[in-house]
């Protein structure tokens, strides 16, 4: 694989937290990938709700084939700019981990349980993952990712957070930028999100082709595929259009963010990393034309009253659960009392709280609130 000079260099990493020796045939950043895809937390992606609850339907995306859209994504356009694709892929794959059940609804509702005890944010939970929380290695905790994907897995922290994250957290307080594999999940994230939201909403009967139509973006990548093929099915017609603002998207990104490479001329992943502005980025037509689809997702589908109905449950669930499971933490199973070690500490009680219901999949979060509150259940 030909590197640019700017890409990230498994040789020239910046290392892990527990020095380990080389990988024999693979490189530090496919070692990152391969711990990531046998790690517990990223089987349980395929039941965590990215729109719709997993028991919705079969069809829809999950967290986990979001996360392979974006690493599908990333990996295109990191081969294309002559970037690191396995660093690209490694960070796609695990920037999802932290994420609660119930998607956004089941962040929202963690973050509010946790106001008094230090918030919730489902992003720092997923470097949490990495470094902490998977458990299964006999050398250290977590992960021991290198630093580069650690760096592209935390997408924002407070000034506070930062201080305390040491390494991975200067370039919050010094205004720096991720390296550009972690630039282009970040945007790898939004293309997959943002279409495939479309092609689920309407899958769904929530969104129709008739309102779409006012976000240009659609209206004209639609337009041509009716011109092309006027006798299409409702799913050709559905699957033409996006797959083409995909590709719009996808082929906006590569020329805009060569462009901005030939102009900076970093000669390394630092020189990167002190630019003021990211480098992976869309041309100014195409990012006010994405955020306009955005806008609209936001307003008709994230919104929608279905979509709505369901999420106040779900933000049912989880606050409830935290509660109970906070008030009397023998509630919590024997491996989760283990984690507190007898601690009295409310902050870290509530913590160990927060990580064990952030790790529960949709299913699981509902059949642990039943067990909890439902005396005929027995076990
Ligand atoms: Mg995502």
């Amino acid at each position: 694989m030909r590197l640019a000079p700017y890409a990230a260099d498994p040789e020239r990493s910046r290392g892990r937290r527990h020095a380990e020796p080389a990988p024999h045939h693979r490189s530090e950043y496919q070692r990152d990938r391969d711990r990531i895809i046998h790690s517990s937390a990223f089987r349980r992606l395929e039941y965590k709700t990215q729109v719709f609850v997993n028991h919705e339907g079969d069809l829809f995306r999950t967290r986990l084939t979001h996360s392979l859209e974006v690493a599908q994504i990333a990996r295109s356009v990191a081969r294309t700019l002559a970037l690191n694709e396995d660093l690209a892929e490694a960070i796609s794959l695990a920037h999802d981990l932290g994420h609660t059940p119930f998607g956004h609804a089941g962040q929202d509702a963690l973050h509010a349980c946790m106001r008094a005890h230090g918030g919730f944010e489902h992003n720092a939970q997923s470097l949490r993952v990495v470094d902490e929380l998977e458990d299964k290695y006999a050398q250290f905790r977590g992960l021991n990712l290198t630093f580069e994907t650690r760096e592209g897995i935390l997408k924002h922290a407070s000034a506070r957070r930062a201080r305390e994250l040491g390494d991975v957290g200067e370039r919050f307080l010094k205004r720096r930028q991720p390296g550009l594999e972690a630039q282009l999940a970040n945007v790898a994230d939004e293309i997959a999100y943002n279409n495939h939201d479309i092609d689920d909403g309407l899958r769904a009967g929530l969104l129709s082709i008739a309102q779409l139509r006012a976000v240009p973006l659609f209206a004209r990548h639609h337009d041509e595929v009716l011109a092309t093929y006027p006798k299409l099915s409702p799913k050709q017609e559905r699957h033409e259009t996006i797959r083409r603002i995909i590709g719009t998207l996808v082929a906006d990104l590569c020329e805009t963010s060569q462009r901005n490479l030939d102009r900076a001329r970093p000669k390394s992943i630092d020189d990167v990393r002190a630019e003021k502005e990211p480098l992976i980025t869309y041309s100014a037509r195409i990012r006010e034309e994405s955020l306009s689809l955005k806008r609209f997702l936001l307003e008709h589908l994230y919104r929608h009253h279905r979509v709505h109905r369901m999420m106040t449950k779900a933000q049912r669930v989880v606050t409830e659960l935290f509660d109970a499971l906070l008030a009397d933490v023998r509630l919590l199973p024997p491996e989760w009392q283990a984690a507190l070690g007898g601690s009295r500490d409310e902050l870290h009680r509530a913590r160990v709280v927060a990580d064990y219901i952030a790790g529960m999949t949709d299913r699981y979060a509902i059949d642990e609130h039943e067990r909890l509150f439902d005396p005929r259940r027995l076990r």
